[in-house]
Parts: structure tokens; C-alpha cells; sequence
């Protein structure tokens, strides 16, 4: 699970994560809502440190993320990070894109990394689009070639970053329904995300964030369903 507590990150003088406590157990799926700027892309960085926080801690299974003295690259080998932009290789075919990690950091031998590929590239139904180059995929495809490839590393925490909002309406539905499937096995996630229909459907809890800081969480069906705070009230009027 994860454990963020009193979580600073500031920009110069822009305050962007104002005290954040935030938790997610082992398995749990949680969906991070708020208007554009409200500081969820910055909260997702700094759990895979990819920012330093000013201020807090957070922990990530046995990982303590923001000691100085944390194994970054161990850590990171445990999450596994999904962003709006898919970030393939484009030189590399869909099977290398997923097999150059552990081949590069795990030093697994050719053919076990290209297993371990194949099978989670079934897993979002690719299989067959093994070898081709990712110019050859619509973006639904490529996102969910990103997904398969964060899935060889076998992480124990998937972030997810808007993972639909740069594909065209009709390939949003194939990944989300990955990523529900993902979440059905069990996977524990995080997911910044402005799909409300999903979020109510999959999601454990939902944190609506507000100007840096978590103004009401809860279960889905109550912070979208029956928001109680006012801020929430609004944005939610805004995007359903
Ligand atoms: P969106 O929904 O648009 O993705 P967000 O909730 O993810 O928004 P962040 O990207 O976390 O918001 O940004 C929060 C604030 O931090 C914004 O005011 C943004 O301008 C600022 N910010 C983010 N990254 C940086 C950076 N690298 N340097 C300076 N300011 C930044
Ligand atoms: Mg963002």
C-alpha cells in the first residue's frame, strides 16, 4: 500500500500540495479527481519521487519514498507508471517496447523477457500486434502497449495519469476496460482520472483535490454521488 503524510511540494512560490494525507491499502483502487491545477499530476509524481516534496513522507509498500537514502531504482521497479502520453519507442517494435526494461534492468535472459511479454500483451489483447511499430497502432493501442510494458516489471502499484484523456473517444473504452480488469485482479492503483462513470464503477474511494489540498474522499458512490462538500458540489456539476 501507500502512505502519504503531510505532503508539501511547492514550485518557487507557487504552494502546489498543501499538506496531503492520503492512504491506499494493498488492493485497493483509488481515483484522483480535481479541477486542472488542483496538484494531482504533482501528488502521483512525488510517489515515484520522479519530484522531491518539500515537506512529508510517503510509503510505498516496504519503500520509505522520501528518504534520502531510498533505493530510487528498486523502488521504481515496483511502480509502474501510465501517463497521457504513451512514451513508446518508436523505433522499437510493440514486443521490444515491452521487453527492453527487464532485459535492461532485470538482466533477464531474452527469452523469458519476451514470455512475460506475450503474455501481458494477451492480457490487453495485443498479442498479435507483437511485431509491429507503434505508428502502426491507434492510440487506444499504443496506451494499452504502455500499460503491458509497466506490467512485465510485475509491479505492486500501477499510477496512472489521465491515461485516456489523449485518445480519440472511441479507443477510451478498450483501456479503460484494461485498466477495470487490472483493478478486478486485485492490482493496487492509483488513477488521476476525469472518466466519472469509471470512477464511480471501479474505484474504492474517490479524493477530490481542490487548490492542493484533499477537500472530501470517500467511497465513490458518496463523493460523486452525494458530494457534501461545496467545492466538490461544483466541480463535479462542471464535468458530469
Ligand atoms: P491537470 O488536470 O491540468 O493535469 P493537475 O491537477 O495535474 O492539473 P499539476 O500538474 O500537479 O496539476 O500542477 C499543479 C500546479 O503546479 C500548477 O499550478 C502548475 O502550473 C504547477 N506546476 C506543475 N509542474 C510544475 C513545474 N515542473 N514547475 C513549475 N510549476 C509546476
Ligand atoms: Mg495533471
Amino acid at each position: 500500500g501507500v502512505t502519504i503524510t503531510g505532503l508539501h511540494k511547492a514550485y518557487g512560490d507557487n504552494e502546489v500540495l498543501k499538506g496531503i494525507d492520503m492512504s491506499v491499502r494493498p488492493g485497493e483502487v483509488v481515483c484522483l479527481i480535481g479541477a486542472s491545477g488542483s496538484g494531482k499530476s504533482t501528488l502521483l509524481r512525488c510517489v515515484n519521487r520522479l519530484e522531491d516534496p518539500n515537506a512529508g513522507t510517503i510509503t510505498v509498500g516496504s519503500f520509505e519514498a522520501t528518504d534520502p537514502d531510498v533505493d530510487l531504482d528498486a523502488m521504481r521497479r515496483h511502480i509502474g507508471m501510465v501517463f497521457q502520453q504513451f512514451n513508446l519507442f518508436p523505433h522499437l517494435s510493440v514486443l521490444e517496447n515491452c521487453t527492453i526494461t527487464p532485459r535492461r534492468v532485470l538482466k533477464q535472459p531474452k527469452e523469458d523477457a519476451e514470455a512475460e511479454a506475450m503474455t501481458q500483451l494477451r492480457r490487453v489483447g495485443l498479442e498479435e500486434l507483437a511485431q509491429r511499430r507503434p505508428d502502426q497502432l491507434s492510440g487506444g493501442q499504443q496506451q494499452r502497449v504502455a500499460i503491458a510494458r509497466a506490467l512485465t516489471m510485475r509491479p505492486a502499484l500501477m499510477l496512472f495519469d489521465e491515461p485516456t484523456s489523449a485518445l480519440d473517444p472511441e479507443t477510451v473504452g478498450d483501456v479503460l476496460a484494461i485498466m477495470r480488469q487490472l483493478a478486478e485482479a486485485g492490482m493496487t492503483m492509483i488513477v488521476v482520472t476525469h472518466e466519472m462513470a469509471f470512477a464511480r464503477e471501479v474505484a474504492d474511494r474517490v479524493v477530490f483535490m481542490d487548490q492542493g489540498r484533499v477537500v472530501e474522499e470517500g467511497p465513490a458512490a458518496e463523493v460523486i454521488g452525494d458530494p457534501q462538500q461545496p467545492r466538490t458540489q461544483d466541480f463535479l456539476r462542471r464535468v458530469l
